[in-house]
């Protein structure tokens, strides 16, 4: 936001961050093994190519370099205010304008705020019985803590998703024995990966032309391949589902535990995996896994729905994000005094992810339904920066203060993404945190192509201006 801000003439903006460096995800998560399952050359700016990624797929450390090289190149040092943490947003509807209000009491005003503070920063961790008579070590894996040395402990980790498949395999490499407690097994498709080769990076330098066709093909995969299984489509579903079975085959041969890690829900439920490690980790001999479920801890471990204690020195959860509801963290005050949380009562909602009835001149960036299960976020995010520029552009040209959603446009959207949402993998499915309640709130219903034509014109019929 903050470059296209600046490629559009205005300078006149900041960027208020809860932290002390910039990076969002990949500066929070550093456990071990953390990456992308998103390919680097896909999950990367469309603008700001980078022939320097060492693989395919990247690590949160090169993704975090990327970050802050980008940001030193287009200049943004100057508007990043680190250590402000937004706790309040209020709108003056005779100014016309929003404050802004910190956790540390500062105050600043705005004609627009655009929000983006991400879906997945806001830990999860379950509350199991005598929780507070565990002895030993505790931590989330979104909060890592790197003062606990595993070598010769014995290890819980609790919950087997996108972030546990990455750091199990390193850490069962210390730990003297590790136990994984699944409550539900996942897909999970092999990654294949390997190093690029000096010659692929300097080619992928020297011909932006390969490395647009390169972008181009890891996107249609995800488009084609993976989005149709989501979608329903039955030879779609039947493929990815045979590539995640013949994953598994190839590296868990007792039908027992085969048996433990099949998925009973559709494909594309709750998220796709990669990895090409976690079903060898699973079959070497310091490594457990329990299906029974934690009823509690004790002071040396933990019990299980079948009354065994499991030893544990270091209990990690694995356990995710709470992500709904929405901007949790922030009052956010609209036009009536009415809050967002009253707006989204029945689960959050916005016209094209980006604006919502009653707040004007609030824009979202990874707002409601645009999260995505098979292809680059950095997608729609840059659609949606691109569609927000130009609302305020319009604006000026209009010379009006503000825009505001209509209630029936914003309503007919939402119905329609309901219906359509209805009938895909993400809705058949009872939990997952794609969904509040029985609503599918987090994911966009189809492809990256239908929601950037969407996005492509602000079409501020849609919106009361004032
Ligand atoms: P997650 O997908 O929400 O997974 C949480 C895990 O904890 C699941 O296995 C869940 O089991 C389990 N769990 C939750 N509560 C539990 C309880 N009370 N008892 C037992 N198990 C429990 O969280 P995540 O793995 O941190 O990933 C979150 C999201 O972050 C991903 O979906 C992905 O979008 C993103 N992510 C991305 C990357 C990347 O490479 N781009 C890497 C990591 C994370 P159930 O399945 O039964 O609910």
């Amino acid at each position: 936001m903050g470059i296209k801000l600046k490629q559009a003439g205005d300078d006149d903006f900041i960027i208020l961050e809860k932290a002390d460096d910039l990076g969002g995800t990949w500066r929070e998560n550093t456990y071990p093994g953390a990456e992308c399952d998103v390919p680097s050359a896909l999950y990367s700016y469309s603008f700001e190519h980078n022939s320097e990624w060492q693989f395919k797929w990247s690590g949160q450390q090169q993704i975090l370099k990327y970050q802050h090289d980008t940001a030193a190149k287009y200049g943004l040092g100057e508007h990043l205010k680190y250590q402000h943490e937004v706790n309040n947003l209020v709108f003056d509807e005779t100014e016309q304008r929003w404050t802004v209000g910190t956790v540390g009491g500062e105050q600043f005003t705005a004609q627009h705020v655009v929000c983006a503070v991400g879906q997945l920063h806001k830990l999860a961790t379950p509350v199991f019985a005598n929780a507070d008579q565990f002895n030993g070590r505790l931590f989330h894996s979104g909060k890592w803590d790197h003062s606990v040395d595993l070598k010769g402990k014995n290890v819980v980790v609790i919950g087997n998703a996108a972030s546990a498949v990455q750091f199990i395999p390193e850490i069962a490499k210390d730990a003297k024995h590790l136990t994984v407690f699944q409550r539900s097994p996942n897909w999970i498709l092999a990654k294949v990966d390997r190093p690029y080769t000096k010659w692929e990076q300097r080619l992928s330098l020297k011909v932006p032309f390969v490395a647009t066709l390169y972008r181009r093909s890891i996107w249609a995969l995800g488009e084609y391949g993976v989005l149709p299984a989501i979608k329903g489509n039955r030879v779609s579903k039947w493929l990815v589902k045979k590539a995640c079975l013949a994953n598994l085959n190839k590296h868990i041969s007792d039908p027992e535990m085969r048996a433990k890690l099949t998925p009973d829900y559709p494909v594309g439920a709750k998220r796709v995996l990669f990895s090409d490690h976690y079903f060898p980790t699973l079959a070497r001999d310091n490594v457990s896994l329990n299906t029974e479920g934690v009823v509690s801890f004790t002071a040396t471990g933990v019990v299980d729905n079948s009354g065994n204690e499991t030893e544990a020195d270091v209990i990690i959860y694995g356990t995710g994000f709470q992500t709904n509801p929405f901007l949790a963290d922030i009052d956010v005050i609209g036009l009536g005094q009415r809050t967002i949380r009253e707006a989204w009562n029945d689960g959050a909602q916005a016209y094209l992810g980006v604006s919502t009835h009653g707040f004007p001149n609030l824009h979202l960036l990874y707002g409601p339904n645009t999260n995505l299960g098979h292809t680059s976020i950095i997608i729609m995010l840059e659609a949606q920066t691109d569609y927000v520029i130009q609302a305020m552009r319009d604006l000026d040209r209009l010379a009006k203060q503000s825009c505001e959603v209509k209630a029936e446009v914003e309503q007919a959207y939402n119905q329609e993404l309901q219906a359509r949402l209805s009938t895909m993998a993400f809705s058949k499915i009872e939990n997952s945190w794609y969904k509040d309640g029985d609503k599918v709130t987090n994911n966009w219903v189809g492809g990256t192509r239908e929601y950037v034509k969407r996005l492509k014109k602000a079409d501020m019929a849609a919106y009361t201006l004032r």
